[in-house]
């Protein structure tokens, strides 16, 4: 599960797990579904509210927020927390897997180099624990923090 899926399929499987929980897929849920389906930016929950409201104005948070909670409860979307800033949500990708941060402007990318399907196995070895989950982040400046003066944001 290292791949990226292209975005027509991701939406297609976050509609079907939606449908078969028996959720109606409005035409604002559909759009958040599309912007998730092929956001590479890690979005907000407000990022994602505000370009829906691009197209469907009246859409409430209420209801990106319970669509979000839908999807991580069938896997369809990878949730990652950070204290002090707000959740960020992978929906191209939604089993675990690495990024990089930048603590700047909050950008965050995958980084993929060191994904391994063995590693769940060889810890579960090691430890004994049974592995559902994991998460590494790296973190530091992006490169247009770099070249970014300091202090000027
Ligand atoms: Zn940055
Ligand atoms: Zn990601």
């Amino acid at each position: 599960m290292t791949q990226t899926m292209d975005a027509q399929s991701r939406y297609d499987e976050m509609t079907e797990s939606l449908v078969g929980r028996g959720v109606f897929i409005t035409p604002k849920r559909a759009k958040l579904l599309e912007i998730l389906a092929g956001a590479d930016s890690h979005p907000s929950v407000s990022e994602l509210h505000a370009q829906v409201q691009l197209r469907y104005p009246s859409t409430s948070l209420a209801t990106v927020y319970n669509t979000i909670e839908l999807l991580k409860e069938c896997g369809q979307v990878l949730e990652m927390e950070f204290s002090g800033a707000a959740n960020r949500y992978d929906g191209r990708r939604a089993a675990p897997h690495t990024h990089v941060v930048c603590l700047e402007c909050e950008r965050i990318e995958d980084a993929d180099e060191l994904e391994s399907d063995g590693a769940y196995a060889s810890i579960e070895e090691r430890t004994g624990y049974d592995i559902t989950s994991h998460r590494l982040d790296y973190f530091g400046a992006c490169p247009g923090c770099q070249t970014r003066e300091p202090g000027a944001h």
